[in-house]
């Protein structure tokens, strides 16, 4: 297949297909699907090897958010049955990242809901990481607060965080969609802000919430452009009490279409399967690992993921080995990128100009290109989306609320 064959020799150069070869990925049939992986694997593992890295989630704050992210669980007036607690204290959140890191994840990711941190929330995360990197000072810390404001990344990198997570979500024609309490402006600043400051920027995007491909294509287009060093690609988990429960858009092969695209478009960035793994991949999920170098490890932030034994079975199963603490996860031309933008503090992209881009956490709550009306929705989903019927609407018998691991009393099961 041409098409194939063309992305495969850009993606083994480093580079970047065009965005009609993006969504030609994205239009590719169930019968071409294995070779869309096999294509995709040979990008990741000339890049990545067969190296999975693990992100371990600490959820510091849970719930009673101000804004009104469609997809989120944490949203304002979500009627969803999440776990809801204030900032955790460092050492609560200290033993969870601790679990974390036993159970084989090199990045911990620092998570709180809300609109952005005040000084006195940056206060607070500085103190946890302090107590995590005191009891282990080779682990990574991502930190996810939502928007900065002036000079709060600076003191994030301070105190010893490594990365900051801001979630761009979807394209920006659709972002004024899915939430109105900010704007796509607004994400892109934070991501700018963060890579100014010399933090690794870990940006990604939620796919299921009733975009197009051409949304889909964009997005990741303008992630290439603002320079990720890390894709997290959420599918969104439809929870009851939120705008988008019904929408049940993805299949287990559109997933994967996703991440190869996602992949081509990014061939030697972290590219990581995040939210919704489980619940859209599910017994696909192994083939994902062909895609993607990089996975959560146990639960989300306020759903449950599957066991952290079975993540490292399935590694170790589809013929992959964990990423050790002191392995590289980027490729060292990328990395040499990514310092230079930390040691000069600007905007290190890989090939352009820093571009538009912005949004918070890896979710357990995920969001919603809301379509405007139901109509709408059906007008625009992708041709391979399931139709919508009584029996899509009962899967939310695959969303578990988490209720274990951080601001509970159980312990976690990564
Ligand atoms: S995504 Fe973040 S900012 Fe948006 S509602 Fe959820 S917790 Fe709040």
């Amino acid at each position: 297949m041409d098409l194939l064959d063309t992305l495969t020799a850009k993606g083994l150069r480093g580079e970047v297909p065009t965005r009609e070869e993006a969504l030609a990925v994205l239009a590719t049939t169930d019968d071409e699907l294995l070779d869309v992986v096999a294509a995709a694997g040979k990008v990741r593992r000339r890049w990545f090897g067969r190296r999975v890295k693990l992100n371990y989630l600490v959820n510091l704050k849970s719930g009673l958010c101000p804004e009104d992210c469609s997809y989120c669980s944490q949203r304002l007036g979500s009627k969803a049955e999440i776990l809801k607690y204030t900032w955790l204290k460092p050492e609560q959140a200290a033993d969870a990242a601790r679990a974390g890191v036993a159970g084989g994840a090199k990045r911990v990711c620092l998570v709180a809901s809300g609109r952005g941190p005040t000084d006195r929330d940056i206060d607070r995360v500085t103190g946890t990481m302090a107590a995590i990197k005191d009891a282990d000072p080779e682990v990574e810390i991502c930190v996810c607060l939502g928007l900065l404001s002036d000079n709060q990344a600076e003191r994030l990198k301070a105190a010893g965080a490594d990365a900051y997570n801001h979630n761009l979500n979807t394209s920006e024609n659709t972002y004024g969609t899915i939430t109105k309490t900010h704007t796509y402006a607004d994400r892109v600043d934070t991501v700018q802000k963060a890579h100014g400051a010399g933090l690794s920027a870990c940006s990604g995007l939620i796919a299921g919430m009733g975009e197009t491909d051409e949304d889909l294509v964009d997005v990741v287009f303008a992630l290439r452009e603002l320079g990720s060093d890390s894709v997290p690609v959420n599918f969104l988990i439809p929870f009851e009490g939120t705008p988008l429960a019904k929408e049940w858009n993805l299949t287990p092969q559109r997933c994967l279409r996703i991440l190869a695209m996602v992949r081509f478009v990014n061939p030697d960035t972290e590219v990581r399967i995040a939210g919704g793994r489980e619940v859209h991949l599910r017994s696909m999920q192994p083939l994902g690992l062909h895609i993607a170098n990089s996975i959560f490890l146990g639960d989300y932030l306020t759903s449950e993921g599957q066991a952290g034994q079975a993540d490292l079975d399935m590694i170790k199963d589809a013929g992959f080995e964990v990423e050790g603490a002191g392995e590289a996860t980027l490729p060292r031309h990328r990395a040499d990128i990514a310092e230079a933008a930390q040691a000069g503090g600007s905007c290190g992209t890989a090939a352009s100009a820093c571009g538009s881009g912005g949004g918070c956490g890896p979710c357990g709550g995920h969001s919603h290109a809301a379509p405007s009306t139901p109509e709408a929705a059906t007008s625009e989903r992708s041709d391979d989306a399931p139709e919508s019927s009584d029996e899509d609407e009962l899967r939310s018998d695959l969303v578990k609320v988490r209720r274990r691991g951080a601001g509970t009393e159980l312990a976690p099961n990564a």
